[in-house]
Parts: C-alpha cells; structure tokens; sequence
C-alpha cells in the first residue's frame, strides 16, 4: 500500500509497512492557499500506537546493535536522496503549510543539514576513559541508545521539526514513532519513505497519524522511553508533566513571543528590512518570528514608517506563485482568531498602523490575512502578551535600552531576541541581561544550526537537555560508567 490509501487517507508506517489506522474517524488536510483537500488524516488509536511501539521495540534489538558507521552509512544515502528530492519536498511543503516556496525549500535545507549531523555519529557517540583514577584503576564512559523513542511534532515546519528528532534519535541507535501534525502530516509519510529508500530497515522508524489520543498514547506506554514534542505551550507542559510522571525523559520546546529591540544608532533600513522578514515570513507562524519590535528613544516614529512603507511592498499569494512572499495563515480558524486579536488591540488602545484585513487577498478563498501593524503597544495588552502566531507586528516605545530590555523579560515567554545596533556595549548588556535562550544581533530570526542547540527558555522550554547538537546526543543516549581494576 503506498502512503496514501486509495480513499485518499494517509496511511500509517509501522514495522515498514504502510497500514489503515485502525479508526474510521479522519481530517481533511487543505492546501491553505487554495483550501483544496490534499488528504485525509486518521485519528489513530491507542491499539494503532501500541502496534508502532511494538514494532520499534522489536525493531531496537537489531537496530541498536549495527556497528555505528553503518548505520551513519545509511543517513549519507538518506542526505543525497533528501538534496535529490529537495525541490519536490520544498513544494509539498508549501502546499500543505502555506509558506512561500522560497521559504520551504530553506526549511529543506534546514532538515537536510539536521540528517547531515546525525552521520556524525561515530564521533558523536563517542565515549570518554581516563586510564588512571587510583593505581592500577581506569575508568570509562560508553553512550548507548535509550530504546524506544516518540516524538510530536507541530504544523509549521513539517520537515525541519521532525528531522530535529528522527534521524539523530536513529543515527543514536535509537528506534522511532512520529506522530505528525494532523494539519501538516503528509511529508511525514514522503520523509520515511525516503528514508527507508536509503536502506533503513523495518520498524527504525514507524509513524501514527493522528491527534491527542495518539500522543497520550505515546506519553503513557511504558515501552517508550523518552519524547521529543514541539508545539505550543500548554500541550508542551502538559507533555512534559505527563511524560515524566510516566517515568520518561521528556524534552518539549514551547511557544514564544520574540521581541526586537531597535536602538537609536541601528542602521535602520537593514533592520527594518530584517524585522519584517521576521515578522511575516512563514505568516508570522515560526517559533523564531518577530512579533514585538522595541523602539528605543526618537527613532520610533521613523521606525513605524518605514515598517508600514516595507510592508505595503509585501507580495501576498500562494506560496508557489513567483515573487510571493506572505502566505496563508493554516486554517481559517487562525485567521478568525488573527481578526479577533486585531480588534483586541484596537479595543485596548493600541494604534493600528496597517490592518491586514483590508488586504485585497484577506478576501479571496485560501486563510490569507495581510501584515498588521500595531503602535504604542503595551505590556497590558493581550496582543504584547499572547502568542498570536500570526502576521501581526506590535510595537513598543521606550526610552533606553534598559526599559527595553525590562519590558522583553516581563514576557512569559523567552525563546528569541534581538537587538539591532552598531554599538558593542549595548550588545553586551543585552547578551548579559537579557532572558532568552536565542540572541540575535542586526539579524531577524536567529534560528542555531543543527550543530548547536535550540535553546529556549522559561514558558518556552521545558526539560533540561535542548533538540540539536550535543544537547541532541545526550538526550538519545543513555551512559554506561564503568570503573575497572586488572
Ligand atoms: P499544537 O500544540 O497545537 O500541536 C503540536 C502537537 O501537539 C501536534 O502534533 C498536535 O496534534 C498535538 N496536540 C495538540 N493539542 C493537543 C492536546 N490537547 N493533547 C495532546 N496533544 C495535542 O501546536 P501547533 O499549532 O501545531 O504549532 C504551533 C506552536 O508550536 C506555536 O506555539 C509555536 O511557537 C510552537 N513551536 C515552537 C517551536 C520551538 O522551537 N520552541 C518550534 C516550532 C513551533
């Protein structure tokens, strides 16, 4: 059976073959540019999950024991197919996400990088000896796989997230159970594919579409031994409390509110030019997007103007169109909620500087919703509060750097920052005070490299170890210290 069923339904991955969910209750899948059905996803059930466990388990025994270099063997091959494949991946991701086509295909080369950290395994899981801790004693440290391992992961980049998960856990000798976003859950299916194309055998890695009966599923089976979640913030605690009560290693990255501080000497074109980037690439829906500009002292007026005039410029459409740069928030359900949080913010008292629902798109089928732009914002409101996820900008005035930096701690969340300056000293100060996990200086969306890890903080992060570089490995691997005397 291909992934998807002749019905049109996706179908599951569990022990390297492609099966119905064991449920008849299913989601129609939109292009939400054109809101056309691409598919349908299952709601999985519980059994479906315990099949997929099954299958990693059995699957752990052989899979955690293939010498490391022929396992990272097979994440090269998977890294040629994933650069051979990149363009029909960029589509597929603009087609069920909405981000513009240039955007998808960085988001390709964001998971390819991800698969190229992961064929370091054999230094990666190195171990560390000391030959000599008392006379004739030494002492050892081995990495090993943790077993079973399931991850969750959210709508807006459905490449990039799952490949933070899959193919380190794996490359760590670790067996797999994706549960996708119900909204963006098809390159889920193409990713594995491809992967097992590379050589990857049976049941390494197994998916289970679905929605919160499949994570509770994951999050209560005593087989699974750790989850990875990305998404929003109160399935993220939620995920965490529940994971580590069922006895798991829980890592789970939340939302964000990102603010970005403008000092009085920044180059202000460039950063204007990287705030809106920020702001409404990907419609405003990345963990990393800008959503609170600072403006710090006389510059805001000039500020505003300019990110109005920029933003006039912005090109809406369907993200494969060319030149189309702002595309559809993911279902029409945002997009109501996107209007209800821009009359908030006028019943609040804020200004609205440019009102995205005048946008002739904003009327057309597809959720499009135009960038919109809020002055005088404060940290009473709920647009400075919420994370709307959406392509809509607030600004705040302030006096000095400090304020500015007073007003982005206050915020529960505290994934990224950024500040634009040309001044070192203001820099520092803001690395040093400054409570979040992702810095950016003159640059909009500060998102680490596989190599490095994603780090947020406070609301934004929960568990110790992040997803990506070494943080990564520590989290898929377990230790064996071993102190011997010959
Ligand atoms: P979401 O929380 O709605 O969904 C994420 C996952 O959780 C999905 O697989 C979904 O099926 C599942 N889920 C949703 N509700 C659930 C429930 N009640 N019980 C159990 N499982 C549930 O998030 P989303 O809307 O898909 O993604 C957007 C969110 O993800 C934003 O808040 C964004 O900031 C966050 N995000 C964070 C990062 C980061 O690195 N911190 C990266 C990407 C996205």
């Amino acid at each position: 059976m291909p992934i998807l069923t002749e019905s049109g339904t996706l179908a599951n991955l569990i022990g390297g073959k492609w099966v119905h969910s064991s449920s008849l209750t299913k989601d129609p899948v939109y292009n939400p540019a054109t809101e056309e059905i691409l598919a349908h996803v299952p709601h999985s059930s519980i059994d479906d999950v315990d099949k997929a466990v099954q299958a990693a388990k059995t699957a752990f025994e052989s899979w955690s024991k293939v010498p490391v270099p022929r396992r990272a063997r097979i994440l090269f091959k998977y890294q040629q197919l994933l650069v051979e494949h990149w363009e029909e991946l960029a589509r597929m991701v603009t087609e069920e996400n909405g981000k513009s086509y240039t955007e998808a295909y960085g988001e390709v080369l964001r998971g390819i990088e991800c698969v190229e950290f992961a064929s370091g395994a054999p230094s990666l899981m190195m171990g560390k000896q000391l030959p000599d801790i008392a006379t004739n004693m030494e002492s050892g440290m081995y990495r090993y796989p943790v077993g079973v391992v399931g991850g969750i992961t959210p709508f807006n980049f459905p490449v990039m997230v799952p490949c933070w998960m899959f193919p380190l856990a794996i490359a760590c000798g670790n067996t797999f159970v994706l549960k996708p976003s119900e909204r963006t859950p098809i390159l889920a299916n193409r990713l594995a594919e491809l992967f097992m194309e590379a050589g990857l055998p049976d049941g390494v890695l197994n998916i289970v579409h679905g929605t919160h009966d499949v994570v509770n599923g994951l999050l209560t089976h005593p087989d699974v031994k750790s989850i990875s979640f990305v998404g929003s913030q109160p399935v993220a605690e939620y995920v965490y409390k529940t994971g580590a009560a069922f006895g798991k290693r829980v890592q789970a990255l939340a939302g964000a509110k990102n603010h970005s501080i403008v000092m009085p000497d920044a180059d202000l074109d460039a950063a204007v030019n990287q705030i809106v980037t920020a702001a409404f690439g990907s419609a405003g829906e990345r963990c990393m997007a800008i959503s609170v500009v600072v403006a710090v002292g006389e510059i805001g007026d000039q500020l505003v103007e300019k990110l109005v005039e920029a933003s006039d410029q912005i090109q809406i459409g369907n993200g494969l169109d060319e030149g189309a740069f702002l595309g559809p928030v993911i279902r029409q359900s945002n997009k109501a909620r996107t209007v209800s949080y821009i009359e908030s913010g006028e019943h609040e008292g804020a200004d609205l500087k440019r009102d995205g629902r005048q946008d002739a798109e904003s009327r057309r089928e597809g959720y499009f919703i135009g960038p919109t732009i809020f002055d005088n914002v404060t940290s009473e409101m709920k647009i400075w509060k919420d994370e709307i996820f959406a392509p809509l900008l607030s600004v705040a005035r302030v006096n000095t750097l400090e304020e500015a930096i007073a007003l982005a701690n206050r915020s529960d969340y505290a994934n990224g920052a950024c500040i634009f300056t040309t001044n070192g000293s203001y820099v520092r100060q803001f690395r040093e005070t400054i409570d979040a996990g992702m810095l950016g200086v003159n640059v909009g969306v500060p998102a680490p490299m596989a190599f490095f890890p994603f780090s947020g903080w406070k609301k934004s992060f929960y568990g110790d170890l992040h997803v990506n570089g070494p943080d990564g490995v520590e989290f898929y691997t377990r230790k064996k210290m071993v102190t011997a005397r010959w």
